[in-house]
């Protein structure tokens, strides 16, 4: 077969390699855009995986990109999801300290949220937090009215049939093995052919690292897969939860902390939890992959990252596998849950770069190299933020790439 030729190359069709082609199709019109991905169908990792929730911008370092892109992002996507009747509901979200000692860190919460201009944010005692979850349990909780759901799959479908629409292509099975540079292009070796294209964009998630380093190019960061394992709320028990319902989470860590989800679909979610994953896309316990695992170990920043947070990491494999200690934690916020009330395991994987001093990257990071924008961390709310993360990498790409 000989080799397909396209301007920009984008490497994944999760929903920012999708949200990315979309944009660069909408606004280039005459550069011919093409979207690589590795399994037949789009959105199969992080974005299939995900706890589909619209996050209002509360954690986040004040200035970061996280904090920028999630609230710009969010109502891209409220406006997006209107326009193409994608359905989501503005269900509001509640962030509960389940006892005095995490108060502090629940009105510094309440700050930070403030400050990145998460709309509608109240501190609420008791009383309010019963009449908004008459089952959750608590001293005190943030009220987050501006937190929503969607199925980030059907916002991907849209992304991708709009950027069809507009001329851009997707070659799915279509695994990326291998990029040579050719007199000022680049040929993608992939498992559908050769494609050669002027630039590339690099979505691929939790091959992200992989994938630069096809280029020769080391983006100095790992992905370190973290499994989330949840279980869903047989649906005579899902009445316990009305919305969202989050602990105060460990500032150290870039994730939140076992929570209970309602998904658009009205069925609800309890976790996910955050643990080392040996296989990049190790979706169950069992999973294991020697060439994922060596990556891992053979970085100094793994072993680093295994010294700081060794503690975090054995209570995390505990609560995995001995399914009280799980439940236990989902108690402290909804007390009445039992056993016996939870039902489907599931989990997803996230992609999270560690630096060289084993530092989890906290904030999303994305590099570019020569005829090259890498997505080197976009982890949670990256799906939220997807449209602001497109129109960021897309005004780098018109700066740096030659464009129609
Ligand atoms: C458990 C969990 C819960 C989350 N909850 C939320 C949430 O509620 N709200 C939120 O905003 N965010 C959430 N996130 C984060 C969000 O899902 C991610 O930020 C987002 O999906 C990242 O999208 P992506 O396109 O970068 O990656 P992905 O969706 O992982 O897509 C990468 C794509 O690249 C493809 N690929 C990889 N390597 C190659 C290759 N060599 N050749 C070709 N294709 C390749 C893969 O097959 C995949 O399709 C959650 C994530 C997880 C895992």
């Amino acid at each position: 077969m000989g080799s397909r030729k396209y301007d920009i190359g984008v490497i994944g069709s999760g929903i920012i390699g999708l949200a990315t082609a979309m944009r660069l199709s909408r606004e280039h019109p005459r550069s011919k855009v093409v979207v690589v991905e590795k399994e037949s169908r789009i959105a199969q990792h992080q974005t299939g995986h995900n706890s589909g929730v619209i996050h209002a911008g509360i954690y986040y370092a004040p200035g970061s990109q996280k904090a920028n892109f999630c609230s710009t992002g969010g109502a891209m996507l409220r406006r997006f999801c209107d326009r193409h009747e994608v359905p989501y509901e503005m269900c509001g979200k509640l962030i509960v300290a389940v006892d005095e000692t995490e108060v502090s860190m629940l009105e510094e919460l309440y700050r930070r949220g403030s400050a990145n201009g998460a709309e509608g944010l109240e501190i609420v005692g008791q009383e309010r937090l019963r009449e908004i979850e008459p089952h959750a349990a608590g001293v005190q909780a943030i009220w987050s009215p501006n937190t929503g759901i969607v199925n980030y799959d059907d916002v991907s479908s849209a992304f991708c049939d709009e950027m069809r629409e507009k001329g851009g292509e997707l070659i799915p099975n279509a695994e990326v093995t291998g990029i040579a540079r050719r007199n000022g292009t680049l040929n993608l070796e992939t498992a559908a052919g050769d494609v050669e294209v002027g630039a590339v964009i690099n979505c691929a998630g939790l091959h992200a690292d992989s994938v630069a380093m096809m280029m020769g190019q080391d983006v100095g960061v790992r992905i370190i897969p973290f499994r989330g394992e949840y279980l869903s709320l047989k649906p005579e028990k899902a009445h316990l939860v009305n919305g969202l319902i989050y602990p105060v989470p460990d500032p150290r860590l870039p994730f939140l902390g076992v929570h209970f989800t309602k998904r658009i679909s009205g069925s609800v979610e309890a976790g996910p939890n955050a643990v080392l994953a040996l296989k990049r896309e190790g979706y169950s316990k069992t999973s294991f992959d020697l060439g994922d695992t060596m990556d891992a170990l053979k970085f100094p920043g793994f072993w680093r990252m295994s010294r700081k947070y060794w503690k975090v990491g054995i209570n995390e494999q505990y609560r995995s596998v001995i399914r009280s200690a799980f439940v236990r934690s989902l108690q402290t916020l909804v007390p009445e849950l039992q056993d016996h009330d939870l039902h489907m395991p599931g989990a997803g994987v996230r992609a999270q770069a560690v630096d060289t001093a084993g530092n989890l990257v906290q904030d999303f990071s994305i590099a570019q190299t020569e005829n090259a924008i890498h997505v080197v961390n976009a982890p949670s709310p990256g799906a939220t933020s997807s449209l602001a993360i497109s129109r960021y990498i897309v005004d780098l790409a018109k700066r740096s790439f030659d464009l129609n």
